[in-house]
This record gives structure tokens, C-alpha cells and sequence, in this order.
């Protein structure tokens, strides 16, 4: 009898842990038995990993660390991040990655003459946009928290940084999933895998393309739609597809859309006709950063800025639902609209 029950607690313990297990990640190898996928919940979003080819599957467990590990460094709500230390000391000797990141998100602060800008941190902390009762940050809070904000405080010195304004705060949430994903991509090339799609959270990176001869085909996501709805879709190959869009993170009231993306110089999220803006590029946290920078520049300007760019291209949708393209994104992506 005892015996039984034993075997019946493991039988439980066991079902309980292919039920956990599978809830945090799974592998589907069934649709086609070369590709190897598994999805886990990390930087607050859903990442999938997918192999296309005869891979070891733990490489993607490896990846999903990796990301958990950049995380704890760059995460700035996370208290026991590295981020989250240097915003509370106010300076401090950082790790080459942080100070590699930082330097990145200075570059496009200083690119953008700071309507994108990493100090925002302090502005960022007062919008939620994940609570189930909505609120708007109290006005008078927003517009101190606001004078805080200029990358121009930040000063680095070899690896140490100090913050010179006693309460601005760095958010690198604009940057730091492109880069994570250079740094997957990099770790999966060392490791001979040719065919892949990172996804973090919509901002993919693909290593090779399905096959040899096929590109990836990447949608884009219809704005407000879900996530499987595209607007349009791309060819790509070996190259990094990062949005940032109003429908990503945002609430409404009073009939009014709040969004994750916010003006430096007001608090409050942008108003301009975009809903969302697409970077293709080799880097991914060039593209990452480009779609928050070319979002807060407007369509004008950043359409301006890509075409002066070597090998980076933009897809913009409007308020009405209309797709702009950058030169030459339509030929040499396959578009066809
Ligand atoms: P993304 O989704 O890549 O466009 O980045 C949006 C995230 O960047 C937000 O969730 C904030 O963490 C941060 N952010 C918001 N507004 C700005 C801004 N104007 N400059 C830099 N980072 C920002
Ligand atoms: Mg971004």
C-alpha cells in the first residue's frame, strides 16, 4: 500500500513538471521535423528560438540563459540588475557589456538631439502599462521627473560612469533586446548553426535564411490585430526585423491611447500619425534603436535619415493604415504592395 501511494506522488510530481515545464517552453518538431523550436518567457516578453536544420536542441536552452543572464544587467526594474545598481549609487565601474550598451544608447541620444533618450528612466518608471486599472502619472511628478532627463548627464570615464544630475535614471529598454539578440546570434554562429530565427518579443534576427536557397518570410504585424495578423510580409536573409509600435504596450482612457513610446520633452507618450515603424538592418540593435529613434523623430525626418544610411531600411505604418517604405525596400524585399 505504501508502495502504491509512493508511486502515485510520483506519478503527480512528474505531471506536474511536464505541465510547468511545457508552460515555459516547447519544443515542436512535429510541423517539420528540421526545425527545432522552443518559446520561454524572459525580458517581460515571449522569445522563441527556432533551428532549422539537425541541431542540438540545448543549444536553444543555452540562448534562453543568456538571456536571462543579459537580463540581470540590463533590466532597469530588476533590483538585482547591474542597471538597476548604477542608477541607485549614481556611479559606478561597470561591466564591458553595460558600458558597451550605454555607449550605444549615447549614440543615438546624441543622433537624435535627445527626443530618443536613455536617461528617460526617471519619466519611463511613471507609466505602467501593464496594471489591469490603468492611471496617468500625476502631472506635477511627470514634469520634475522630466527636467531629469538629458543624456548629456551621463559621463564615462574608462568603465566607470557617473550620473551628474542627482536623479536621473537610464532605461535601456529601446536598445537592449537588439543587442541581446546580436549576442544569441553570435553565440549560435560559434556553435556551426547556419539556419535560424531569434524572435524576442517581435524583434527577430534570422542567421542564414530557411534554407540555402529560401529566405525567411517575416509579417508584420497588423496594428492592433493579433500577433499572427500581418499588415504585410518580407523576404529576408540574415538580417534583423525590429518594430516599435503604439499597439505594443498601451492603455486607454477616456478614449485616449497612452503608449510606451514617450516625448523627452513633455512626459507624455508621442503624438505624431505613426502607429508603428519598422527597421530592417544587419545589427539588431541598430534596428532596435532605430525604430524608437525614427518613432520619436516622425516620418519626415526619419525616412530623411534611413535613406542616407548604407544597408538599413524602414517601413512606416500611419495612422490611416498606410505603408511607407525607404528606397528600395519593396525590390529588394520582396513587397508587394
Ligand atoms: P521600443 O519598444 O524598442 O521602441 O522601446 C520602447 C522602450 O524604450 C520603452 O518601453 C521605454 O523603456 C524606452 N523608451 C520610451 N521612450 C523612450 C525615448 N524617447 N527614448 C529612449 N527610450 C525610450
Ligand atoms: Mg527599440
Amino acid at each position: 500500500m505504501y508502495f502504491d501511494i509512493k508511486k502515485l506522488l510520483n506519478l503527480i510530481l512528474c505531471i506536474i513538471l511536464v505541465i510547468l515545464l511545457s508552460s515555459c517552453s516547447y519544443i515542436n518538431t512535429q510541423k517539420n521535423p528540421n526545425v527545432i523550436s522552443k518559446s520561454s518567457f524572459a525580458l517581460s516578453t515571449v522569445i522563441t528560438i527556432k533551428l532549422y536544420g539537425d541541431y542540438d536542441a540545448s543549444l536553444i536552452d543555452q540562448c534562453f540563459d543568456l538571456c536571462s543572464e543579459y537580463e540581470l544587467i540590463f533590466s532597469r526594474t530588476n533590483s538585482n540588475s547591474e542597471l538597476y545598481k548604477l542608477n541607485l549609487m549614481r556611479s559606478m565601474k561597470v561591466s564591458d557589456e553595460l558600458l558597451e550598451l550605454l555607449k550605444i544608447g549615447l549614440y543615438y541620444s546624441e543622433l537624435s538631439e535627445g527626443a530618443f533618450d536613455i536617461t528617460i528612466g526617471k519619466v519611463t518608471s511613471m507609466w505602467d502599462f501593464s496594471s489591469e486599472t490603468p492611471y496617468l502619472p500625476d502631472e506635477a511628478l511627470l514634469n520634475d521627473a522630466v527636467s531629469h532627463v538629458s543624456y548629456k548627464n551621463i559621463s564615462i570615464e574608462g568603465n566607470t560612469v557617473t550620473l551628474l544630475d542627482s536623479e536621473t535614471a537610464i532605461d535601456l529598454g529601446a536598445v537592449a533586446k537588439g543587442y541581446i539578440a546580436d549576442k544569441i546570434k553570435d553565440f549560435l554562429l560559434s556553435n556551426g548553426v547556419e539556419h535560424a530565427v531569434i524572435d524576442l518579443g517581435g524583434n527577430i534576427l534570422c542567421i542564414g535564411g530557411k534554407t540555402q536557397e529560401n529566405a525567411f518570410t517575416i509579417g508584420l504585424q497588423y496594428p492592433f490585430k493579433d500577433t499572427q495578423a500581418s499588415i504585410t510580409a518580407i523576404s529576408i536573409d540574415d538580417m534583423s526585423v525590429v518594430t516599435s509600435g503604439i499597439y505594443e504596450r498601451y492603455f486607454e482612457i477616456d478614449n485616449k491611447l497612452y503608449h510606451h513610446i514617450i516625448d523627452p520633452s513633455t512626459g507624455y507618450p508621442f503624438q505624431n500619425n505613426l502607429v508603428a515603424v519598422t527597421i530592417i538592418s544587419e545589427k539588431s540593435v541598430m534596428g532596435d534603436a532605430l525604430s524608437t529613434v525614427s518613432f520619436a523623430l516622425g516620418l519626415d525626418k526619419s525616412l530623411a535619415m534611413i535613406n542616407d544610411m548604407e544597408n538599413v531600411f524602414a517601413i512606416f505604418i500611419t495612422d490611416d493604415l498606410r505603408l511607407h517604405f525607404s528606397d528600395g525596400v519593396q525590390e529588394k524585399f520582396n513587397i508587394s504592395q
